[in-house]
């Protein structure tokens, strides 16, 4: 009898995805240019990586236990990898989210089983109504409640130095020249990067919206989602990145449309903004080097802004799809 080939959860499933060549739109580089394919997680972003390993750290050492209920301030990947590595384990998921975020994300979170608390957007961080305070009262309040905290939880960057960074050092048989991914808490630069350092010679490129913390600025002013921030999380470690690169939402956003187009990848606008960077690396670059780079998450649940010619229009974007397209 051949054996059965099955996962015991959806959980077992989480990471190993694939790198896949980018030939379209990196034509006019000379370096391999390898997308490392996240939205391939059974949550369907990067993000599943952090949660299981946050979760599992945190039964181990008792901060989280049986019966026991999550509660977090996120609106999109981060909750959707909770509640899914939440699935099976008896764990009650609240999550906290500002008004602004779409109802399609809130639904995503409540298919999974998860409660969701809608707060208004537009009250500052230090209001008792904003997300990040009902957070916080939610989490004391609760009996045996536990905030993962992804902005400072050091299982966040652990997750990639245990399995991202591993997985493009075994894929590109140790060949990897330079890494290439968004900032948003760090975590996925910072683990991944810090392995590959420590594995090889690699050179570890950010990529950051103009006008957020990360490339000088306030915080404000940019729409691509997942990157960014406004402070410098405690996940994000100054000493990995060799360089930081900014993008425009404009360049961001037409990457992600030729990205879907030209490659097949219907990816989010963080996933754009990180191609995009990766390129203008790669541009100075040989035909001998490798360039991985990490896509963060899939694009259906911006099918009604990026992929959407009226919000791209609205906001400015029009156009650019097609003077980007003939590079
Ligand atoms: N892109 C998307 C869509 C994300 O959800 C995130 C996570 N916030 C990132 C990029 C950035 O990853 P990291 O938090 O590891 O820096």
């Amino acid at each position: 009898m051949p054996r059965m080939r099955f996962a015991r959860s959806i959980v077992e499933l989480i990471g190993n995805t694939p790198l896949v060549q980018v030939r379209r739109v990196a034509a006019h580089v000379s370096p391999t240019v390898l997308a490392k394919v996240e939205y391939l997680n059974p949550g369907g972003s990067v993000k599943d990586r952090v949660a299981i390993r946050m979760i599992e750290a945190a039964e181990r050492d008792g901060r989280l236990r049986p019966g026991g209920t999550i509660v977090e301030p996120t609106s999109g990947n981060t909750g959707a990898g909770l509640a899914l590595a939440a699935h099976g384990k008896g764990y009650r998921c609240v999550f906290v989210c500002p008004d602004r975020v779409s109802q399609d994300k809130r639904d995503v979170l409540r298919a999974y089983g998860a409660e969701v608390v809608v707060c208004p957007s537009t009250v500052p961080r230090d209001h008792p109504d904003s997300y990040h305070s009902v957070s916080d009262r939610l989490a004391a309040e609760i009996d045996g409640a536990w905030k993962p905290d992804q902005y400072t939880n050091p299982d966040g960057p652990a997750s990639h130095a245990a399995t991202t960074g591993p997985e493009i050092w075994r894929d590109t048989d140790g060949r990897v020249t330079h890494f290439v991914a968004g900032l948003g808490t760090g975590g996925s630069l910072n683990g991944t990067g810090r392995y590959l350092k420590r594995m090889g010679a690699v050179r570890v490129v950010g990529v950051a919206p103009e006008g957020s913390v990360y490339a000088g600025g306030d915080g404000q002013g940019y729409l691509v989602e997942g990157i960014g921030q406004d402070f410098l999380p405690v996940t994000h470690d100054p000493s990995v990145p060799d360089e930081i690169v900014t993008v425009t939402d404009a360049e961001a956003f037409a990457m992600t449309r030729r990205l879907a187009r030209d490659e097949g990848l219907l990816v989010g606008g963080s996933s754009g903004a990180a191609m995009a960077g990766a390129l203008r690396v790669a541009e100075r670059l040989g035909p001998a080097d490798v360039v991985v780079v990490l896509l963060p998450d899939g694009g259906r649940g911006y099918l009604s802004k990026i992929f959407n010619d009226d919000w791209m229009t609205v906001h400015g974007f029009a156009g650019h799809e097609h003077a980007e397209a003939t590079v």
